[in-house]
């Protein structure tokens, strides 16, 4: 993926509407002041200088530019290999972005070689809360493009053997004399391989990878959290030709929870009690999110939205020993549905509970008793 590329008109310095001579001439001035000669031991200058005659490359022949100035770099990107192909939940697209800057800063393992290292992979796992309470062990099938048995990833038939590329010797780079520098690039023939498959392996035709199910166990560890990520090292693609295989990357989201709400290492909930007990106090459980139960006890007089802590009931902390809190919230419940013997009897109590407090009416009917008041004295 090309997403990391500069624009070729940014790196040449020029407008897009540029013609034949400026951009002669941008190239002619960048490439004398980025030669690797002239700015010896330094690396970055010699990225740059490649940049900018891949750019001038394509912005001097008519047709490249034309395609590039229609599709961008994907005009130039040679057919996406083995990771495109992926069900949901893989994207091959973490080793792109360091291919892309290994090979531009000329890294690449074993140049020449065509050794390339495995793409990493990216696995989207939804868990429960209770798995990430308790950790777990979960079972994951993917499919991994790994190194072909049958030609054990050399690409060529059995029995066969690939051939030294005839256009670079075996080197996988070939010297091209371009305007007044002798340049070293990629050889078009073996694409830098070094080696010319004549007869392909039919079981991975020639690529030396071929697909297959995989069955991981992936260690969840206790108080995972909603994106937290889990790198198996070695366990993405397969190297290309003997290069290292990618890692493996699992993604986790944690789903939502019909009782608790996480907050870090605290878990929430509410919990409706009824008008009676919110007025004499009482006890009553809750559960606890390691499926067991606790009791919560009410004062007299507790009004709706007051929170309980219950502590070390909530989340462990991930790889250390602290564990969080769970805060209840009671809901106070207004009654529905009243039978007339129930309707009688709050009656009779609001007629007897005028000694009550009512500590939320009094505040409420103290602000409106002064809001009245300032008015009838405002002229
Ligand atoms: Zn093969
Ligand atoms: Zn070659």
């Amino acid at each position: 993926m090309s997403t990391t590329k500069r624009c070729y008109y940014e790196t040449l310095e020029v407008e897009r509407s540029a013609d034949e001579s400026t951009l002669k001439s941008a190239f002619r001035k960048l490439a004398m002041k980025w030669h690797p000669d002239r700015n010896p031991g330094d690396a970055s200058s010699e990225v740059k200088f490649k940049e900018i005659n891949e750019a001038y490359e394509v912005l001097k022949d008519g047709d490249k530019r034309a395609a590039y100035d229609r599709y961008g770099h994907a005009a130039f990107e040679q057919g996406m290999g083995g990771g495109a192909g992926f069900g949901a939940g893989f994207a091959s697209s973490f080793s792109d972005i360091f291919e892309d800057l290994f090979g531009m800063a000329g890294q690449r393992g074993g140049r020449g070689t065509g050794r390339e290292r495995g793409a990493d992979l990216r696995y989207n796992m939804e868990i429960s809360l209770e798995d990430a309470f308790k950790g777990k062990t979960a079972q994951i099938e993917i499919p991994v493009s790994v190194t072909c048995e049958s030609c054990s990833g050399i690409g060529a038939k059995a029995g066969t053997k690939p051939k030294t590329c005839s256009t670079c010797g075996g080197a996988g780079r070939v010297r091209q004399a371009q305007g007044f520098f002798t340049l070293e690039r990629t050889c078009p023939s073996c694409q830098g391989r070094g080696q010319i498959i004549e007869d392909p392996c039919p079981s991975c035709t020639g690529s030396g990878r071929v697909t297959r199910e995989r069955t991981l166990s992936v260690n969840i560890p206790q108080g995972v959290e909603d994106g937290t990520r889990i790198r198996l090292a070695g366990e993405g693609e397969a190297g290309v030709r003997g290069g290292p295989p990618g890692d493996l990357y699992i993604f986790l989201s944690l789903a939502s929870h019909a009782i608790f709400q996480r907050d870090g290492a605290d878990l929430h909930c509410r919990v409706p009690i009824s008008m009676v007990t919110a007025a004499l106090g009482g006890e009553f459980e809750v559960p606890t999110i390691e499926r067991g139960k606790t009791k919560v006890k009410v004062p007299s007089g507790t009004q709706t939205g007051r929170r309980f802590r219950i502590t070390g009931k909530g989340m462990p902390v991930l790889r250390s020993r602290q564990v969080g809190d769970m805060y209840v919230q009671v809901a106070v419940e207004t009654p529905q549905n009243l039978t007339k013997k129930q309707q009688e009897l709050l009656a009779e109590f609001e007629k007897l509970s005028s000694g009550a407090t009512q500590p939320e009416a009094a505040g409420f009917f103290t602000k409106v008793k002064d809001f009245f008041g300032s008015r009838a004295n405002t002229p």
